[in-house]
């Protein structure tokens, strides 16, 4: 791996004190940060490495994807404006059952990762089925990635019985043990999909491996309410009761804790993944960020999966939660650019248990960086780039991602992905998909 130096940029570190460096640079020693600063002291201190001039762009840290369905990119826009209940029932679920198997959730992971190192996000936090296929896909391509086992008590198109789902769960997280991008992890699927045993299961064999946990939780009243009939308490009190609240736990969506579970979730250590546009889409409400961030709560950005979105871009999550969060309030300053681009970075890292490796430039960390223009005609005049990264900037004006220190991106072209076979491959899954749904 080669060492080299990002010149001439306007480097956004999203360290603690918001560092900004213009006429920046930043030095790159085998994969890992080895500088940051003003160009000139960068330069002298590895005069013989090989500079890129970044031509005065932003230079700043990978975005955090804290929740997503990578295979599920394949469903995009396959059925759209429904009742949740009715679109996971007669939609989604189907559709899972009949078309689901290693191949397709090959090139549903491709698929999202194109476009995901196109819009400039370095890092997934993930849960599927077959996640030991999107785990090879996120090793190949170049992904840094947190990738939970989708496990639930009914049977799946990949395990028969929950036995089967816990012990090849138990394989694939030992299997990835010490990789340098993919961190493999238990993803009981939410507590009304997982009984109380197991989910106590999923947290002993987490800590016996020492891996993080993903889940989805407190996303509807409904699941509130169901959760409360079935146990007794509602879905975060519920997960505290079974003693699986935990550092380990990357929760997505917690749209419905109340202050209580606020609290319970601050001092437990679990990290949020916040899916602004999803459960705007699904009509689920609007997550208590502002309340969540001041209780201490790590709070990242997910898109979710590209069936509820219907796409992987996190600058129009950054607006979606910003501007929700403004109008939930009624109050303008509610949130800001700034505290807005640390969910996406920074914070995000922090979500997924990651922030000692990413989610900042700061010297020792690995180099996972995005450079952004700042000239689109969307992007003009440039008064403040914090705010203009946060409120008109799109996914288009990344024009570089590394990852580890490799360039995995440049110019809209992903190297490691063939494009035409990629959209042959996408047009045969749909064509299959369209013909299982026609006959539901
Ligand atoms: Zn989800």
């Amino acid at each position: 791996m080669s060492n080299f130096i990002l010149d001439n940029a306007l480097v956004l570190t999203m360290d603690s004190a918001f560092t900004m460096v213009s006429q920046g640079a930043v030095a790159v020693r085998g994969g890992q940060i080895a500088a940051v600063g003003p160009s000139t002291e960068v330069v002298e201190q590895f005069p013989l490495w090989t500079r890129y001039d970044l031509q005065g762009r932003v230079l700043m840290p990978g975005l955090i994807n804290c929740h997503t369905h990578l295979p599920m990119s394949l469903f995009r826009g396959v059925a759209d404006d429904k009742e949740l209940m009715d679109w996971l029932n007669n939609y989604i679920f189907p559709a899972e059952a009949a078309a689901l198997n290693p191949e397709f959730v090959r090139t549903g992971t491709q698929l999202s990762l194109w476009e995901m190192l196109r819009g400039g996000t370095t890092t997934v936090v993930d849960m599927y089925m077959f996640e030991k296929v999107v785990a090879e896909e996120c090793a190949r391509i170049g992904m840094r990635a947190v990738l939970g086992q989708a496990m639930v008590d009914f049977p799946t198109p990949e395990y028969k019985s929950w036995g089967e789902s816990f012990e090849g769960t138990r394989e694939f997280i030992q299997s990835y043990a010490g990789h340098p991008l993919v961190v493999a992890a238990l993803g009981p699927h939410a507590p009304y999909t997982v009984c109380p045993e197991h989910l106590q299961e999923c947290h002993r064999l987490a800590e016996e491996l020492n891996c993080p946990m993903v889940i989805h939780l407190a996303e509807t009243q409904h699941e509130n309410q169901q959760i409360l009939d079935r146990y007794g308490r509602t879905s975060v009190s519920h997960l505290d009761h079974l003693g699986v609240l935990s550092k380990r736990l990357i929760a997505a969506h917690v749209v419905w804790p109340d202050e209580a579970e606020i609290g319970r979730l601050a001092q437990s250590g679990v990290g949020v993944g916040h899916c602004p546009q999803s459960n705007a889409k699904l009509a689920c409400g609007i997550a208590p960020v502002v309340k969540m961030l001041q209780a201490g709560i790590p709070v990242g950005l997910g898109t979710d999966g590209c069936a509820s979105n219907n796409d992987l871009d996190m600058w129009a999550e950054m607006q979606t939660a910003n501007l929700l969060q403004k109008l939930n309030s009624h109050s303008c300053t509610v949130m800001n650019a700034r505290e807005t681009l640390h969910m996406a970075t920074l914070g995000g890292a922090q979500a997924a248990h990651l922030d000692h490796l990413v989610g900042s430039i700061e010297v020792g960390k690995r180099a996972d960086m995005i450079v952004v223009r700042h000239d689109s005609p969307h992007q003009i005049p440039l008064y403040d780039p914090i705010s203009q990264l946060c409120y008109s900037t799109k996914s288009t004006d990344v024009t570089q991602v590394y990852i580890e220190g490799q360039l995995v991106m440049s110019d809209g072209l992903v190297p490691a992905i063939d494009e035409p076979e990629l959209r042959l491959a996408v047009a045969e899954e749909a064509a299959r998909v369209q013909t299982i749904l026609r006959r539901n």
